[in-house]
Order: C-alpha cells, then structure tokens, then sequence
C-alpha cells in the first residue's frame, strides 16, 4: 500500500480485550447473562480482587453492564452483569465477483444493519476501497457510536489467499487482503473462505453449537465444504482444505471453469441450478446479483425438482466419502439457496440415506439445515472479530498461523 497506515479511519476500538483474564470474564458473562462477581470469580478461577478489578474496568469500557443488586440468601446484595449490546459491534462482508453484502452485528450477534453493493470483478486495491467504503456507510447506516467498531470480517470464495478457480479475478492470487485493510482501516481484520466462515457462525451461533466434529456444505455459485473437527478449523497445507467443488464425480462430465469435466459443483451449485433453465431464464439468474429471482423459485418448479433430485445423488455419495474419510457428528447443509429449496433438497438426501443405510463407520450420519441466508458467510464473518475479543481460545479455534 502505498498510504501510510491511517490511525483509525473506522473507530478507536477502544474496547482491547485482549487479555486472557478480560476475555475469560466476557466469555462467561456471554454464555450466561446475569452472573454476580461471585459467580464470575467460581467460573473464571480468578482472585476475586483480579475480578472486582477487571468488572470495573470492562464496565467502564461500556462492555458489561450492572443490573439492580438482588439480594442474596446471605451475605451482601449482588449485581448481576450482562454483555452490553452496544458496547461493541463488527461488520461482516461476504464477496464474490460481482457482490459486495455486508452485515453489522452487535456484541450479541444480532443484526442492526445490512447492505448490498454490485461490483464488476474489481482488482484487490479497488476492493479496499470499496470495503471500507461500506464499512463507512454500514455504520452511519446502523446508527451506532463508529467508536465501538471492533473489526471486520470477510469471508470470500476461497480458497483465501492462493491462486485457484474460484478466485474473485485475476491479480488475487497473492494478495494479502487482510493486511491491506488492516492498514486502510485501522482495526482488526479477518478473512477467511466462505465455506469456514459460514461454519463458524454455525459453531457459535448455529446448529453446530454442541458439536465438535462437523463439516459445513456451502452452496454457492460453487461449491466448498467447511471442516470443523477436533474443536477447530482445518485449513490443511495451502489452505485448500474442504475445496470439495473440484472432486472429479463423472466421467466425461459437464465442462467446468477450472478446465476439467464432471467436477462435483458443476452439479451442485447455484449455477448448476441455473443451468436447468432455458438459456433466457438462465441468464436472467445468473446476472441477477442480489438473488431475488433465485427467492422467486420453488422446490416444485420442474427445472428445480430435476435440479434438486440430480444434487441429492451426488451430495449423498460425497456425504459418504466425507464420513469414511473425517468421521464427523453431522453435516450441516447451508450456503445461499432459498429456505424452501434446502429443505427439499436435504429432504430428497435423507430419503438416499435411508435407501443406502447406515454407513460403514457404523452410525447414519445425520445432517442438518443450517442457516438458509444469502447473508450467512457475512454473518460468519462479523463473528470472527467480536469471538476474538470475547473466547480466550478463539485463535486455537481458528488456528491462525502468525
Ligand atoms: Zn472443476
């Protein structure tokens, strides 16, 4: 970059809690609001002076916020402490080629603001700007303080960072996208691939919550899988692991984008939906960027109905390969096809599974409907930099090599 790195163009992030003991007490006040300083100390094994001194300190930084003191069976009356919605926020950005969402959740994961922008396969420099741009716009749009603002989340085709055919455009393969903004923004960023970025929001706000081993099937314009197991993130030696868009499935197959044929995402995807359409219909999809024609369809469209029934075989077989090979809890089937049309679709794979029985590791392999958004990665996204703040061993989830 050739500006100088700005102090802060997006707020102060006067929020740091970048110390384990700060994040141990916002990790137990989030997972269970209410708690009194006596209960925090219980939790966190910490002295109840380290407490005392910590609670003030967060709630000076309009982090955790006191209720009225309940009185207590002995002893004084007790305040109770929760998170305060409004005491941090993050933005999450999902991007492809031609669309820029964006979401700006609180420090409770909820939603205040959402955005959308259409953009042309623009170089890594240009993007930048774009982003911070709608970060800018997003947070005047929220109405909240731009100080509060902790980080930015983005998550895009991957694979992140190296060259492949699901890039963005040409002129990404080597950019180092998080550096970039981190310097044109002035706060913390975040990138990740939208198939692991939709698993985590599944793993912290989701399906996923109790589970520790699965792996997220992200429908796309193509296709990836998230792969969450033994607790955290796997990113295998490139990065490309959970790629699972280019497994060759048929012989002599449809052409794909990355020059080969009979590629899995040539048959599950949104463009392999798109393809069931006569060639006018097809292309009014394919450049309707915000996926409201794409709402519009039903599961009983016949063009759909052949779609669904055609992706149902081959994700039954690749759920079988993925449980041979990663032996996870359960899929979680996702990404950004409409409600109605997931569950029929996941309906027509739970019938295969019945038919085929149980798979060699023994168990069904159960698999769920995750978070059917076209904002789901985005909001995946917005939670890396707020989980950041608040999980003591959130980098061990992610495994983010320094
Ligand atoms: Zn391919």
């Amino acid at each position: 970059m050739k500006e100088k790195p700005s102090e802060s163009v997006l707020g102060t992030n006067l929020l740091h809690a970048k110390s384990h003991n700060r994040r141990a007490i916002l990790d137990a006040v989030r997972r269970s609001a209410g708690l009194s300083r006596a209960d925090i100390t219980r939790i966190t094994h910490l002295s109840a002076q380290a407490v005392s001194n910590l609670v003030a300190e967060l709630e000076e930084a309009g982090l955790l916020l006191a209720g009225e003191p309940v009185r207590q069976k002995r002893g004084q009356p007790a305040r109770p402490y929760r998170l305060n919605p409004e005491g941090g926020f993050a933005i999450g950005f999902q991007l492809s080629g031609t669309q820029m969402d964006a979401v700006l959740v609180d420090l409770l994961g909820e939603e205040r603001a959402r955005s959308s922008l259409q953009i042309n396969h623009p170089d890594p420099e240009k993007t930048v700007d774009l982003l911070v741009a709608a970060s800018r716009d997003i947070i005047i749009k929220s109405g909240l303080d731009p100080d509060r603002n902790i980080g930015i989340g983005i998550a895009m085709p991957g694979p992140v960072g190296i060259a492949g055919p699901t890039g963005i455009a040409p002129g990404w393969e080597n950019f180092d996208l998080a550096s970039a903004m981190t310097a044109k923004a002035g706060c913390p960023v975040f990138v990740e691939n939208d198939a692991d970025a939709a698993a985590i929001s599944e793993k912290l706000y989701g399906t996923a919550r109790e589970l520790d081993n699965f792996v997220y099937i992200f429908i796309g314009h193509g296709l990836g899988a998230g792969l969450f197991l033994d607790g955290r993130i796997v990113r295998g030696a490139q990065g490309a692991a959970g790629e699972i868009g280019h497994i060759p499935i048929m012989v002599n197959g449809r052409k794909c984008g990355c020059g080969r044929q009979g590629c899995l995402e040539r048959y599950v995807s949104l463009l392999a939906l798109y393809d069931e359409f006569d060639a006018a219909h097809r292309d009014d999809l394919v450049l309707d960027h915000n996926l409201t024609r794409l709402s519009a369809l039903s599961p009983d469209d016949a063009p759909v109905r052949h779609w669904i029934d055609q992706a149902a075989l081959h994700l039954t077989t690749t759920f079988q390969i993925i449980s041979s090979m990663l032996n996870p809890q359960a899929i979680i089937l996702g990404g950004l096809l409409p409600e109605p049309i997931l569950t029929a679709l996941w309906q027509k794979v739970t019938k295969l599974q019945d038919v085929d029985g149980p798979t060699p590791t023994g168990a069904h392999l159960p698999v769920h409907i995750g978070d059917a958004s076209t904002y789901s990665a985005a909001r995946g996204a917005a939670a890396l930099p707020i989980y950041q703040e608040m999980i003591p061993d959130f980098q061990n989830m992610l495994k983010v090599r320094d």
